[in-house]
C-alpha cells in the first residue's frame, strides 16, 4: 500500500474490530466521530497528510532501505545524523499546523529502539530470531503506513519495589502463559499517548530488571483491536471544550493519553521481539528514552513558536508591542525556545551508530540535556505569555456570549483593543493561547513525558566524567602532568554504547 493519506488513516480506524475504548465511563462506538477523540484523530491525521502537503512533503517523505519505497518518516529507521535532524525539524514544523502533541512519535521511537535492541542481541549474542521477526514487522508497518502508539510506562504500583516484589503482581506488564504459538500477557500501561486512535501498539519494558523479573522483560506489538485490550482515555484540563464550538473548542488542539489494560492478551511469537532478556532491559529503556528526549526539542519548540506568535499578536492588539518590557519578554521566550531546539539538534548531529550496519542513535548526554530543559522552559515561556496577554486569558467571555446577539455588540465594544483587530480576533487569540499554554501537551508532558526530571538527572550524572573534569583542572593547576586524550567532552559511554 505504501504512503497513506490522512483520510486513508481515518478509514483504517473505522475498519478496526473489537476495539474497546472508554471515554468518561462509556464505550466509544466510533473514535473518528466522537467529540472527545476527534481532535486527536485530526492531529494524528496531520502526520499522514504531511507526506503530501507542499510545505512538509520534503521532510516527511523518505526512502526506506527495507522495502525500497518512499515511506512516511514517522515509520522510518534513522540512517544517519541527517535523519535525526530531520526528525526534530519535522516535529517543530508539524506543531505549527497541529498546535498540540500529534502523538505519532512515541511509536516511531519504539520502532527505532527495537531495531537497535534486537540488532544488538543478534550481533552480540547470536540471537537472530528477534531481529528477523522485528524486521518483518517493520516492513509490514512501513508497507501499510501504520499509526503506532509506544507503550513503555507501566502503572508501577509501589515505585520503590522491583516488578517481582510488587504486592500487585500485575503492576508491570508480564507474561502469564507461554504457549506453542505465542505468549499471554497481563498488566497495564499508563499515560499512553494517542492510544485510542492507532492501528497497533508497541509494548516495551519500563525499567532495568533482575533475573527474578524475567517474565516482565517483554516487548511485543499487537493491533489495538486484539481481544482483551481495553483503553480508558484520561482527562485533561479544559477537555470538555472539545464538545464546544470553533473558538472555545478549537478544532486541532487536543491530544489524549490512555490507560491500556491487557487482560490476558494473546501475542503470537512472530510479534514478540524481546523476552526474558532482563539483562538488556535497562539498555532498551535508555535507548528509547534518549530518542524520545531528543524529539521533544522539535515538538515543544514548535508549540513555543505558536505561543510566542500569539503573545506578539496579543501585544499588538493591546498596543504594547513596542514597549521595552514586552520586547524583553518576547526575546526571553525566543531564547528559551531556541535553547531547547538547539540542544535537540546537537543531540542529533552528534548521533552515533550502535550496530555494525546502522542503528543510528542520538548523543545521549545532549538528548538528556534537551529533555531536562524541556521539563522547565515551557513553564517559563507560558508564564511570560500570560504576563503579556493580560488577565483575559483566565477571565474572557465565552464563544456563546459572542454569539448572543444582545451581548455581541457590547463585547465588540468592550473587548476590542486597537481598532485594527476585532473583539472576536482578540478572543480567538486568547483562547488559542490558553488552550496551548495551559495544555497537558505543553506543560505536564514536558515534565513527565520520556521520564520524570529525576530520570534525566540520573542519566546526566552517569554520563558526565567528573574524574576526567577534575584531571583537566588538576593539570591546569599544576598538580599533575597527565596527558589529555583526544576526546573533547568529558563524557562517559552510555550502557547502550558499551
Ligand atoms: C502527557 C504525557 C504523555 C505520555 N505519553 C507516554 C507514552 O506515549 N508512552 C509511554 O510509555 N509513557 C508515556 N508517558 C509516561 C511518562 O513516561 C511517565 O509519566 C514518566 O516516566 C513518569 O512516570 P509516572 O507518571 O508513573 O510518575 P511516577 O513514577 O509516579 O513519578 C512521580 C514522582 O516519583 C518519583 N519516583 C518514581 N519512582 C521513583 C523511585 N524508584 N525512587 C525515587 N523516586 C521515584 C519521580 O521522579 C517523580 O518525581 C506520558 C506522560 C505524560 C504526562
Amino acid at each position: 500500500m505504501g504512503l497513506r493519506t490522512g483520510d486513508q488513516y481515518v478509514e483504517g480506524l473505522r475498519r478496526r474490530k473489537h476495539v474497546e475504548v472508554y471515554v468518561l465511563g462509556k464505550l466509544v462506538e466510533d473514535v473518528t466521530t466522537h467529540p472527545f477523540l476527534k481532535p486527536s484523530v485530526k492531529a494524528f491525521k496531520a502526520t499522514f497528510d504531511a507526506a503530501f502537503d507542499e510545505d512538509t512533503r520534503a521532510l516527511a517523505r523518505v526512502k526506506s532501505p527495507f522495502i525500497g519505497e518512499e515511506i512516511n518518516r514517522f515509520v522510518h529507521i534513522h540512517q544517519g545524523p541527517e535523519d535525526l535532524v530531520a526528525k526534530v525539524k519535522l516535529l517543530r514544523k508539524l506543531s505549527h499546523k497541529v498546535g498540540t502533541c500529534f502523538q505519532r512519535c512515541v511509536g516511531w521511537d519504539a520502532l527505532n529502539t527495537m531495531y537497535i535492541v534486537t540488532g544488538k542481541l543478534a550481533e552480540r549474542e547470536g540471537k537472530k530470531v528477534y531481529f528477523e521477526r522485528f524486521v518483518e514487522y517493520l516492513k509490514y508497518v512501513q508497507k501499510n503506513d501504520l499509526a503506532l502508539a509506544g507503550a513503555m510506562t507501566d502503572v508501577k504500583g509501589v515505585r520503590s519495589l522491583r516488578p517481582h516484589e510488587q504486592p500487585n503482581k500485575d503492576a508491570y506488564v508480564h507474561v502469564v502463559e507461554e504457549r506453542g504459538d505465542g505468549i499471554v500477557v497481563r498488566g497495564a500501561k499508563a499515560n499512553i499517548t494517542g492510544v485510542a486512535v492507532v492501528d497497533e501498539v508497541v509494548v516495551m519494558p519500563t525499567r532495568a530488571m533482575t533475573e527474578k523479573d524475567a517474565e516482565y522483560a517483554v516487548a511485543f506489538a499487537i493491533p489495538l483491536d486484539t481481544p482483551g485490550v481495553k483503553v480508558v482515555v484520561g482527562r485533561q484540563v479544559n477537555d470538555l471544550r472539545r464538545f464546544e464550538g470553533e473558538i472555545d473548542g478549537l478544532p486541532y488542539l487536543f491530544n489524549h493519553e490512555g490507560l491500556v489494560i491487557f487482560e490476558d492478551v494473546f501475542v503470537p511469537w512472530e510479534r514478540v521481539f524481546f523476552y526474558k532478556e532482563w539483562k538488556h532491559s535497562g539498555e532498551l529503556v535508555e535507548i528509547f528514552a534518549s530518542f524520545h528526549r531528543q524529539g521533544y526539542a522539535g515538538c515543544k519548540s514548535g508549540l513555543g513558536d505558536v505561543i510566542i506568535g500569539a503573545s506578539f499578536n496579543l501585544a499588538r492588539q493591546l498596543g504594547i508591542a513596542d514597549k521595552p518590557h514586552v520586547q524583553e519578554k518576547l526575546t526571553e521566550m525566543v531564547f528559551l525556545n531556541e535553547t531547547m531546539y538547539s540542544a535537540g539538534l546537537a543531540a542529533s548531529w552528534e548521533g552515533r551508530k550502535l550496530l555494525k550496519d546502522g542503528g543510528w542513535w542520538v548523543n545521549p548526554m545532549f538528548a538528556n540535556i534537551t529533555k531536562h530543559l524541556v521539563a522547565r522552559f515551557p513553564y517559563e515561556i507560558a508564564r511570560l505569555s500570560h504576563d503579556i496577554a493580560g488577565g483575559i486569558i483566565a477571565t474572557g467571555p465565552s464563544e456563546a456570549d459572542l454569539k448572543n446577539p444582545d451581548l455581541r455588540k457590547l463585547i465588540e465594544k468592550y473587548i476590542q483593543g486597537v481598532p485594527e483587530f476585532t473583539a472576536e480576533d482578540r478572543l480567538r487569540m486568547v483562547r488559542l493561547l490558553e488552550n496551548i499554554s495551559l495544555s497537558a501537551a505543553y506543560l505536564v508532558e514536558s515534565v513527565h513525558g520520556a521520564g520524570s526530571p529525576q530520570a534525566q538527572r540520573i542519566s546526566i550524572q552517569r554520563l558526565y566524567d567528573l574524574q576526567k573534569a577534575e584531571m583537566i583542572a588538576r593539570r591546569l593547576a599544576g598538580m599533575t602532568n597527565a596527558q589529555l586524550d583526544q576526546k573533547v567532552e568529558p563524557h562517559k559511554p552510555s550502557d547502550a554504547e558499551r
